[in-house]
């Protein structure tokens, strides 16, 4: 439940103002350019005489960040800022007066208590639904324009209307955008959106979901350090860890995927990170998260978790105490197969030096690509529902059919991960990965080519249903023997389950086995 609250103080003025009557809307209201601070429940305005009027411009829901301050009735100056008009930055020094704020004195019932604590990092999932959080959370209420959606900064840069402002800037008395490949508003929007369906203070969003991998571990390991990870990941993440952080003195190891005693063996004092996905990709395995977080614990080691099967609506691998939850966004948090993104969440302290080399590498999105992000995560809990029901219903399907010998479903009972899912997700998600009975490569390969609705294709986690044969779509230039190692047999099948019908989709399947 959103729940609007609105409060004012009287306060010694800050920095170039007089003393001040200061309304603070901590939720998504805002007086928006209205010229007296209007208090959201029982509508009381405020003299128009040295008001100034903030209205949440960053943080998620319950956990302002940045308020903007969007009129000074006075037409005075703000901290050098010109008033009497839209005012669009607020000093870090205001931030501790805005926060500590009491009742409207002419609101019926208290609406916040005087003994509120300092703003949460983020809203704590429970507080609000995920379905909520997907809609509105990093949002302003009001937007540009007045518009329900956000606008789209097509900008390179961002200007200053002074020198002195942008020696605020500089010395870190004012937050805002300064050039593009630093951050733009789109961007700060869907960060704020995942970190608040993640439950971590802080996300930051690259260009692809290898992007934020390679990014975050370029930030974390130095020559002579080691990474472990379960051998069950994506093919690429194994070849950057191998083939390209070696050539940078990083050592890899990798061991059975969720045997923690040989994690625990292989870890060194060199060692930095622990990684492994959840679930993995092509064979949905799911590892204990306690178990996992707890070893790196016990290790002083960082630990890294790839939920792109999962999303935030199936599982959060923070509240596990993860260090990191990493995503290629392109999948279902995008949803609808048009874009390519990437996220890792995780604390504000841990992020930035991974922001400050993002800065530098550039691994960054383009604002009309973070629209669609943004767009596509408003539905994330809608989508997911529909990929969780039709992916039950397909691996149940599959696995009663006499053509199929063995499915990698860990909802499915026979799944070697069913009691550790069942325990820990909420969904097992839309990816389906089945082996033919008896069925050399072609056979395989006519089964993909019969289908109808499903396309081939690699990815997943889009509306629409995709297939594709590991052996042939990833790991055609495998030799059989890593082929073997890697558990990608000839007559494996990999379907991405998008939101189409269930009975359509088990119909198309079932003329394709025939
Ligand atoms: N992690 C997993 C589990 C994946 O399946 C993929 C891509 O398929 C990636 C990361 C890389 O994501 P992207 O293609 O967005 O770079």
């Amino acid at each position: 439940m959103l729940v609007r609250r609105a409060c004012y103080r009287r306060l010694p003025g800050p920095r170039g103002l007089p003393r001040t009557t200061l309304f603070h809307h901590r939720l998504l209201d805002d007086i928006g350019g209205r010229r007296r601070p209007t208090c959201m429940k029982c509508r009381f305005r405020a003299k128009a005489k040295n008001a100034v009027a903030c209205r949440l411009h960053r943080g998620s829901i319950d956990s302002p960040r940045l308020l903007t301050i969007s009129t000074l009735s006075d037409g005075g100056r703000c901290g050098g800022v010109s008033g009497g008009g839209q005012v669009t930055k607020c000093l870090p020094a205001w931030l501790p007066h805005i926060r500590s704020t009491i009742d409207c004195p002419r609101c019926p019932e208290p609406i916040m208590p005087s003994d509120d604590p300092a703003p949460r990092p983020s809203p704590p999932v429970g507080t609000v639904h995920l379905d909520t959080l997907a809609v509105h959370a990093g949002e302003a209420r009001q937007k540009a324009g007045d518009a329900i959606t956000d606008a789209i900064y097509c900008a390179s840069t961002y200007t200053f209307t002074s020198t002195a402002e942008l020696i605020e800037f500089v010395e870190g008395r004012v937050l805002r955008e300064e050039y593009g490949r630093y951050g733009n508003p789109n961007e700060k929007t869907v960060e704020q959106k995942l970190a608040a369906l993640e439950g971590g203070e802080e996300a930051l969003v690259y260009g692809s979901g290898m992007a934020a991998f390679v990014g975050l571990l370029m930030t974390k390991v130095n020559s002579g350090d080691e990474v472990i990870f379960f051998d069950q990941c994506y093919h690429r993440s194994r070849e950057f860890c191998h083939k390209h952080l070696s050539r940078f003195g990083v050592v890899t190891h990798e061991v059975p995927t969720g045997d923690f005693d040989a994690m625990a063996r292989a870890i060194t004092p060199r060692t930095r990170m622990l990684i492994s996905e959840l679930p993995t990709n092509p064979h949905l395995t799911v590892i204990d998260l306690e178990h996992f977080a707890q070893l790196g614990r016990k290790h002083g080691v960082e630990t890294l978790v790839d939920a792109t099967l999962a999303t935030p609506v199936n599982i959060q691998p923070l509240s596990y105490g993860v260090d990191y939850v990493l995503h290629s966004a392109t999948k279902y948090l995008g949803g609808h197969n048009d874009l390519l993104a990437g996220a890792v969440i995780g604390t504000r302290e841990k992020l930035e030096p991974v922001r400050k080399l993002r800065g530098i590498l550039g691994a960054i999105n383009s604002p009309h690509n973070l629209y669609l992000l943004e767009r596509g995560l408003k539905t994330l809990g809608l989508r997911m529902d529909r990929h969780n029901a039709n992916g039950l219903a397909v691996a149940r399907f599959l696995e009663n059919h006499r053509r199929v010998e063995r499915v990698y479903y860990p909802g499915l009972p026979s799944h070697p991960s069913h009691a550790t899912a069942a325990r820990q997700m909420s969904g097992f998600g839309g990816l389906v990965t089945f082996l033919l009975r008896d069925a050399d490569w072609r056979e395989t390969a006519a089964v993909v080519d019969a289908c109808r609705i499903a396309r081939i294709a690699p990815s997943l986690g889009g509306v629409e249903s995709l297939i594709e044969q590991p052996l042939v779509m990833s790991y055609y230039n495998c030799s059989p023997e890593d082929r073997l190692r890697f558990g990608i047999p000839d007559n494996m099948i990999r379907m991405s389950i998008g939101i189409e019908s269930a009975d359509d989709l088990i119909a198309d399947l079932a003329q394709a086995l025939r």
